[in-house]
C-alpha cells in the first residue's frame, strides 16, 4: 500500500477563482466548477484534498480576503469587519483538471423543515451565477493511510461522499477493503472508480427524518473485525464520526490507524 503523507500545508496558499457553470449532479448534490488565473497550480493531492471556501455573502459586492503570512488566516479573516468578512466554509475538491485548471466542488443540498434550501454554503451554490467570485485556501489531506495497511476502511455520510469518490479513485489498485458510504436518495448514488478488492455498500436513508450518519454507523456495526493492521478513514456527521472510530477500535484497529472527521453537527445534536 502507498503511504500517503499526512499534508497540512506550513504556508497553505489561497487561490482566487469565479465560477464557470454550475449542475445539479443528482437531486441532493449541488456541483459547481471553478477556475482562476493560478489554479493550474493548485497543488492537488488526489484522496480527500480539502480547501476553505471563501465566498461573498448576498449584502456584499466585492470579495475581499484576509492578508495573512504563513499558517495564521484565522486572526487576520476574523479582523476583516463583519460587514465585509466573507463566509468561509470547508469543502473536498471533487474533482481537478489541471490542464483547463478547472475544479469541481460538490455541495449537499440540505432542507429545512419547510423544505427551504439551508446551509448558507448550499445557498450560495445553489444560485451561484458564472463569473461569481470566490477563493480557496488549500489545506492538503488527511487521509494518512500507513504503508503497511492490509485493509482499508472508508466510511461517509454525503457530505464525506466527494472525499470518499476522490479517495477511492486514488487508492492503489492492489487495495482491499470496503466503502459504506451512506446517500439521502438513491438517485444519489454514482459510479465509482474503486479498485477491485473494495468493496462498496450504498446505503440510502429511507427515512427522511433520520439522522444523516445514523445509516452508515449501522452498517459499520455490522462489521465484526477489523485487521489490526488496517486503517480506517471516517467522516462526516459528528455521531457518525465519533461512534464509527470508536466501534473500529473496540474491534482491534488501533486508535492510530483510524483518521476521523466531524464534517459537521447535526443541530437536534448540536442543541442537545
Ligand atoms: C474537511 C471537510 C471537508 C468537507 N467536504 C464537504 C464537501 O465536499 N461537500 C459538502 O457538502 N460538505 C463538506 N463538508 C461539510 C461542510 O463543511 C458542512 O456541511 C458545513 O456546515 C457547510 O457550511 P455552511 O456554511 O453552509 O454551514 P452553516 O451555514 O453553518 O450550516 C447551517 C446549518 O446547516 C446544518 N448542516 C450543515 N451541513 C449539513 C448537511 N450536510 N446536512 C444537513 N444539515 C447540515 C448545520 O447543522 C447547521 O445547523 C466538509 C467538511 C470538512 C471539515
Amino acid at each position: 500500500m502507498a503511504k500517503v503523507r499526512r499534508l497540512t500545508p506550513q504556508h497553505p496558499e489561497m487561490f482566487r477563482a469565479r465560477v464557470v457553470r454550475t449542475e445539479r449532479a443528482s437531486p441532493s448534490m449541488q456541483r459547481v466548477t471553478v477556475t482562476g488565473p493560478r489554479l493550474d497550480a493548485f497543488p492537488w493531492l488526489g484522496y480527500d484534498h480539502w480547501f476553505r471556501l471563501f465566498f461573498p455573502l448576498a449584502h456584499q459586492r466585492g470579495l475581499r480576503l484576509p492578508q495573512f503570512t504563513g499558517s495564521q488566516w484565522w486572526q487576520p479573516y476574523l479582523a476583516i469587519p463583519e460587514e465585509e468578512r466573507p463566509h468561509c466554509a470547508n469543502y473536498s475538491v471533487a474533482d481537478y483538471r489541471r490542464r483547463t485548471a478547472e475544479l469541481d466542488i460538490d455541495f449537499v443540498v440540505h432542507r429545512g423543515p419547510t423544505g427551504e434550501i439551508e446551509g448558507r454554503a448550499a445557498v450560495w451554490a445553489c444560485g451561484a451565477r458564472p463569473g461569481d467570485a470566490l477563493a480557496l485556501l488549500d489545506q492538503g489531506v488527511l487521509f494518512d493511510c500507513p504503508q503497511d495497511a492490509s485493509e482499508v476502511t472508508v466510511v461517509a455520510d454525503e457530505t464525506g461522499l466527494p472525499a470518499a469518490a476522490s479517495i477511492m479513485r486514488s487508492l492503489p489498485e492492489g487495495t482491499r477493503g470496503r466503502l459504506i458510504q451512506e446517500i439521502p436518495t438513491d438517485g444519489d448514488r454514482r459510479a465509482l472508480q474503486a479498485p477491485p478488492g473494495v468493496t462498496v455498500s450504498w446505503v440510502v436513508r429511507q427515512d427522511g427524518a433520520s439522522v444523516p450518519g445514523a445509516g452508515a454507523l449501522r452498517e459499520l456495526h455490522r462489521l465484526t473485525r477489523a485487521d489490526a493492521t488496517g486503517y480506517a478513514f471516517v467522516v462526516g456527521e459528528s455521531t457518525l464520526a465519533a461512534e464509527g472510530r470508536r466501534h473500529l477500535h473496540r474491534l482491534g484497529l488501533p486508535k492510530e490507524r483510524i483518521t476521523f472527521s466531524g464534517f459537521w453537527k447535526h443541530e437536534a445534536l448540536a442543541a442537545a
